[in-house]
């Protein structure tokens, strides 16, 4: 069976209307904005002036960075409701995932602004002299970001690359531009200097692809599928640019029989954000011993969710990001399938019911495609080795659960797991001050944590002879 592809994806399949950008709210197919789009002359006019403000923004005094970026900081906490309205209209996030997420960004900002003075080099010892290295800007980074968080992801992308002394020129994805373009002029307020931060909204075939071709770009930050991440690393290769992919995940919430049943098994490992969440725990394997348990507690559980409008406080749940979205996660849960279902609003909005499929078979499309919908599957496992065989049986590796009471058992299976991010008993996956990022087709290279300025930077390494010239 084919899948439609994530939603997001009309560039890549090549059928979009290439038009402005018609932003709907999602929980009520409104129109909430129509934006410009940009196309590949808008991208190279703003690599020109961004290469301007790099090298004036790298010369200032890693104090004076600092200080600016701790008043934008300022500046977007003053916004935080703002940011997070705005998020709840474009993107149906429930608010105080929203008010998470504006909070996310400026806590990135001050942790950013912390590295500026601590971006230092090393000394390293050498015969006949010294030897120092330098971590240097790369120059003008691009930050092409998804629509499902799209105010953290851009912010991890971008914040950084500031700080290391780059300007940013950042992509939205075509449905959510608007958080955005709301944080660039926010950076303006708070006195960046101008064509430092640039949003430019725009279709990923047009503005994204000639953003990833500019040879004005010197690294590309890529979140979004695997298969737009394969398109824009090829691309990269050959201007041999540098490049971080955040891709898809299919992460396991492993379950032993001695866990705490009821953590472990809470649907909002696989719900919030209805499912729309890379790191979405979506593979369930459970021991075979307390599957039945599991799934009883499962069934309650999806039937007290409540699907609505996020502006409603007794909303658990939110719709997804589209109705072609919609289309893709059904196209893996055929009506007949056995599952575990709650329910949904009928009428306008782009809803789907949390499920959990019971009866996939773990090579089946649903147990190892990722579906980016409120979607999990259910699977038993017999003991520690069938756990990390099927914990590892997709081609990603991006994050994962572990739960149970055993500390041997947790430390022997989070190192065999090859996934990026893994928690044990807890659910939890991304702290701006913990690096983040996936093993095999989940991504290459890594965001935040303390790193993450180094990231965007080059290593200059100096030899300085101490002995003179030949008397
Ligand atoms: P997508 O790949 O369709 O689009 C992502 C971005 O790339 C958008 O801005 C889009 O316009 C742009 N784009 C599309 N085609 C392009 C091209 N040819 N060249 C350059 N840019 C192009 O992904 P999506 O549907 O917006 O997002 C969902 C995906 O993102 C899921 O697979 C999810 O797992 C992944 N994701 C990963 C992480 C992570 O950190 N690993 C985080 C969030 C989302």
């Amino acid at each position: 069976m084919s899948h439609p592809q994530p939603a997001g994806t009309p560039d890549a399949t090549g059928s979009a209307d290439l038009g402005d950008l018609t932003v709907l709210n999602p929980a009520t197919e409104e129109v909430v904005a129509v934006v410009p789009a940009a196309d590949a002359a808008a991208v190279d006019r703003a690599v020109t002036r961004a290469t301007a403000a790099q090298t004036r923004w790298a010369a200032l005094a890693p104090t004076d960075r600092a200080r600016l970026l701790r008043r934008y900081a300022d500046t977007v906490d003053t916004h935080v409701e703002e940011l997070a309205a705005l998020e709840v209209r474009e993107a149906g996030h429930l608010p105080g995932n929203a008010r998470w997420e504006a909070g996310n960004a400026r806590d990135l900002l001050l942790y950013a602004a912390g590295g500026v003075e601590r971006l230092t080099g090393r000394q390293i010892p050498v015969p006949g002299g010294w030897d120092v290295t330098f971590q240097e800007p790369l120059g003008v980074v691009g930050v092409i970001a998804p629509w499902n968080f799209p105010m953290p992801i851009a912010a991890w992308g971008a914040f950084p690359a500031l700080a290391a002394g780059n300007a940013v020129v950042l992509k939205p994805a075509e449905t959510t531009p608007l958080t955005a373009l709301r944080l660039a002029e926010l950076a303006l307020d708070a006195g960046l200097p101008e064509h430092l931060f640039q949003v430019l909204p725009g279709h990923g075939r047009v503005a994204g692809r000639a953003l990833v071709d500019h040879p004005g770009v010197a690294k590309i930050v890529f979140t979004g599928s695997t298969r737009t991440g394969r398109e824009v690393m090829e691309r990269c290769a050959r201007q041999i640019k540098r490049v971080t992919l955040e891709l898809g995940g299919k992460s396991p919430n492993i379950v032993f029989a001695d866990a705490d049943l009821k953590a472990a098994a809470d649907p909002f490992s696989f719900l919030d954000n209805s499912g729309q969440d890379c790191c979405a725990r979506t593979r369930v394997l459970v021991q075979e011993s307390v599957y039945d348990e599991v799934a009883d507690h499962l069934a309650r559980e999806l039937a007290a969710v409540v699907v609505g409008d996020p502006t409603d406080p007794a909303t658990t749940m939110g719709p997804l990001i589209s109705r072609q979205q919609v289309e893709r996660v059904r196209s893996f849960v055929p009506d007949d399938a056995p599952a575990l279902r709650g329910g949904a609003p009928d009428g306008p909005g782009f809803w789907f019911p949390p499920t959990v499929l019971t009866g996939e078979r773990p090579d089946s499309a649903a147990a190892r495609e990722e579906i980016f919908g409120p979607v999990a599957v259910l699977l038993p496992f017999t003991d520690e080795q069938d756990a990390i065989r099927l914990a590892d049986d997709t081609p990603y590796g991006l994050s994962g659960s572990v739960w149970t009471r055993d500390l041997g058992r947790a430390l022997r299976v989070t190192q065999a797991v090859r996934a990026g991010n893994l928690s044990v008993n807890s659910h939890s996956s991304v702290r701006y001050w913990t690096p983040f990022g996936g093993y095999r087709q989940s991504g290459v290279g890594r965001e935040l944590g303390p790193d993450a300025l180094t990231a965007f930077t080059e290593t200059k390494n100096v030899f300085i002879s101490t002995e003179g010239p030949a008397q």
